[in-house]
């Protein structure tokens, strides 16, 4: 079950030993909290970064790292929800991180290459061309083709060209390593200008929660905001060589690229807590279409998906003016981790930033989707059987093919010994 990604060596880093003082205080150590630090360490504030386990043992190290503006068909949802103004400074943002993240990744990392990336629609091409139409009206470099590496027909798919794909963990270790980092530190309470975790108190002017689900439910109703969409990746070897990346624009779609000899094939996505195709649908994707491809790896990760398919990222909630936050990637987290650090330095630096607007944690929250969470909670709360989730106490259900115990609510996992594997929840759960 472990990535291809995390079975490179790691950096290490020591426990937080006794109470300490910062500036700014990072709460995660995954690709957010990690590019958080470095931000603000080259704009040479005072900061230290802790993280609950190992750094990159989240969502990060499962990832599929591919580096790319197409995220989805969010271009013609933007302009349909915000108007074409707020899809272009969408754009504009993300141009912004994507070429920073480029610049880095291409000069630390070995295994980073630029290729073109697709966004495809197996039956729908109207969809397709309403993004293809969305892009060009702001500016950005879209067309449209049915000629791909795919091993069946499309309808038509959205291309762009010099996106691009790395190695998440050699990136990481290339730029963490002058960092102020503390592994096996878990933050549990949110006292306002301090922090408790388990190994003792740490006091801070301004502290960035990048926890991947934002872990202090007091502030900011993110348990209402978000849920996580649960995905599955199998890497095969011999399976027909692939040089573009590429995506379905349907959310349980399957996503392709290669590194080195290896295919890594995704999809079989679910909310989590609910059913879903998991490894089974991929396996019999690959039997139809790689007949002579071996497994070599499996795993599986979530991410945080909002209301408007667009990130919380900047101050956490209204009420607590040195809290930041940056969450909720829609499972488009490496341009959107590089935005992440680059509008929340501003923000701390107090220099002006032109998309805290759109970002904004607090924007409005009347979509479809809040409807949704909040009848998925309700459902769950008035569910009466056990294990109960100590997040807020929803009924967990058993994931058979991973067999853990999974939230449906808010994506909490256990494992079948109780102990924790996913966030919001904190603590582990106790199995009768
Ligand atoms: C299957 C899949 C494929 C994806 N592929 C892509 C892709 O190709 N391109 C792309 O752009 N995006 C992709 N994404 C999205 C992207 O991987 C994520 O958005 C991104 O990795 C999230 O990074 P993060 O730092 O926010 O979270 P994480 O990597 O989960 O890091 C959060 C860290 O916080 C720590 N933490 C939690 N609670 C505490 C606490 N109380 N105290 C201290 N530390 C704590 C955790 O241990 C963890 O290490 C994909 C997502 C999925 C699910």
């Amino acid at each position: 079950m472990n990535s291809i990604w995390n079975s490179a060596q790691k950096l290490k880093f020591d426990e937080m030993g006794a109470d300490i003082k910062t500036d700014v205080l990072i709460i995660g150590g995954g690709m957010c909290g990690i590019l958080c630090a470095y931000m603000l360490n080259d704009a040479g504030v005072d900061c230290v970064l802790v993280e609950a386990s190992e750094i990159c043992s989240g969502t990060t190290g499962k990832t599929t790292a591919k580096i790319t503006l197409q995220h989805g068909l969010i271009y013609s949802k933007i302009i349909d929800k915000y108007g074409t103004d707020a899809a272009q400074l969408y754009y504009h943002s993300q141009r912004s991180a994507f070429d920073k993240m480029c610049a880095l990744a291409s000069k630390i990392d070995d295994d980073f290459n630029w290729c073109d990336s697709f966004v495809y629609s197996l039956n729908d091409r109207t969809v397709i061309e309403r993004e293809i139409g969305a892009m060009q009206k702001i500016g950005c470099d879209a067309t449209f083709t049915r000629k791909t590496e795919l091993p069946f027909d499309i309808a038509g798919a959205v291309k762009v060209k010099n996106q691009a794909q790395f190695h998440p963990i050699k990136f990481i270790n290339a730029i963490a390593s002058n960092l102020k980092i503390y592994e096996n530190t878990k933050v549990l309470e949110f006292g306002g200008n301090y922090v408790k975790t388990n190994r003792g108190k740490i006091y801070a002017k301004k502290i960035i929660v990048a926890t991947h689900f934002p872990l202090f439910n007091k502030h900011g109703a993110y348990f209402a905001k978000m849920y996580q969409h649960r995905s599955y990746v199998l890497a095969l070897k011999n399976a027909q060589k692939i040089s573009g990346m590429y995506v379905d624009e349907d959310k349980k779609g399957l996503s392709f690229r290669g590194y080195n000899n290896l295919l890594l094939l995704g999809g079989g996505s679910h909310r989590t807590g609910k059913k879903g195709g998991n490894w089974q649908e991929l396996k019999i994707v690959a039997d139809k279409y790689y007949p002579h491809a071996h497994e070599v790896a499996k795993w599986a990760t979530q991410d945080c998906m909002t209301l408007d398919d667009m990130p919380y990222i900047g101050r956490y909630s209204k009420t607590t003016p040195n809290l930041y936050v940056a969450t909720g990637f829609n499972k488009w987290g490496m341009t959107s981790s590089m935005l992440s650090a680059m509008m929340l330095r501003d923000m701390i630096c107090e220099r002006e930033n032109e998309y805290t607007k759109l970002y904004s944690p607090s924007r409005s929250v009347l979509h479809m989707q809040l409807a949704i969470n909040l009848f998925e909670t309700t459902k769950n709360l008035f569910t009466f059987t056990k294990p109960r989730c100590p997040h807020l106490g929803c009924a967990l259900k058993y994931n058979k093919q991973e067999r853990s115990w999974d939230c449906p609510c808010h994506g909490s996992r256990f494992d079948s010994d109780g102990k924790l594997l996913d966030n919001p929840a904190t603590d582990d759960i106790v199995l009768d």
